[in-house]
């Protein structure tokens, strides 16, 4: 057994001791309660105008939209989100430049205010997420120490904050070509509990394409988030070309469901990927039966 498989191995036989007995019992209950809920950015779906993309999202299955930046951009088309019957599921906020973890504290009031427009406009949207990186690599010079310190000192309001506006600020661990400052899915709940221990109005989420290149094990990275789990974003790993669509590499997503299946997770999972190949409908279309298939094959 070579490095690599035992710490596998040992994360594996980790999460399972961790699901023995009434545990294992309550986690086999809340798996009926999963479900794998697909949502995109308008725009994924190739189409000639919006019409013919809402008729093409609902045929593959599409349950909601995920918005960029503070949301300012999707409050224009909620209507027609809404007659279309899609939920918009999250703003992928980003890091507001990293100004609330800068070192010059003059631009910390600024990121707060910004994080705060896109609560309300979270709010006005009916999203239940806001997605928050504190800062990408060379936003800050701040070392990660002191950056957790300014997030468990500034986050506890915010997510009240959040929590009156029914939605959360969800950590989103990257990958360490991105950000040093959280990069693992049990590192982003470990802040977000260090906020709010009851997970009101935060939390962390996983993506498949970053924890491709920082987790040991997929299913063991979900299941130490626990209720602090609030997002998923979907893509490929790292080998060339990288972050594609599911299914268009070898990159497995069962064992990662079997993890959100344990925790009855019933948020919503995002493309966020690139397609390989000139058919793009098709391929997102093989790439959902993919998807489907691999959550189906996840035994809990
Ligand atoms: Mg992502």
């Amino acid at each position: 057994m070579n490095r690599r498989d035992f710490f596998v191995s040992s994360a594996v036989a980790g999460a399972a001791t961790m699901l023995t007995g009434t545990a294992m019992a309550e986690n086999l209950n809340k798996a009926s309660e999963a479900k794998l809920r697909l949502a995109c950015s308008w725009g994924f779906v190739p189409a000639k105008d919006d019409a013919e993309r809402i008729t093409r999202m609902k045929e593959l299955g599409f349950e909601g939209i995920e918005a960029g930046g503070d949301g300012t951009g999707a409050l224009g088309q909620k209507k027609m989100f809404d007659d279309a019957g899609f939920k918009v599921v999250a703003l992928c906020f980003g890091s507001c430049g990293g100004r609330i973890v800068s070192e010059d504290v003059s631009k910390r009031q600024e990121g707060i205010d910004m994080l705060k427009k896109a609560i309300e406009n979270a709010n006005t949207l009916e999203a239940k997420v806001v997605v928050y990186v504190p800062a990408f690599n060379g936003q800050t010079k701040l070392n990660p120490l002191e950056v957790r310190k300014i997030v468990v000192d500034t986050m506890p309001a915010l997510a009240e904050f959040a929590a009156q506006a029914n939605t959360n600020i969800v950590f989103e661990p990257l990958n360490r070509g991105e950000s040093w400052y959280i990069r693992q899915v049990a590192d982003g709940a470990a802040i977000a509990r260090d906020c709010n221990k009851d997970a009101i109005g935060i939390g962390t989420m996983g993506d498949f394409y970053h924890m491709a290149i920082e987790e040991v094990d997929d299913m063991g990275a979900f299941l130490s988030a626990g209720k602090f789990l609030k997002h998923v974003h979907l893509g490929n790993g790292p080998q060339e070309p990288r972050r594609t669509l599911p299914g268009q590499d070898d990159r497995p997503f069962a064992h990662g469901f079997r993890g959100l299946k344990y925790l009855g997770y019933n948020g919503f999972a995002t493309f966020e990927c690139g397609v390989a190949g000139t058919d793009r409908l098709a391929e997102i279309r093989k790439s959902i039966a993919y998807l489907r298939s691999e959550w189906d094959k996840a035994e809990v």
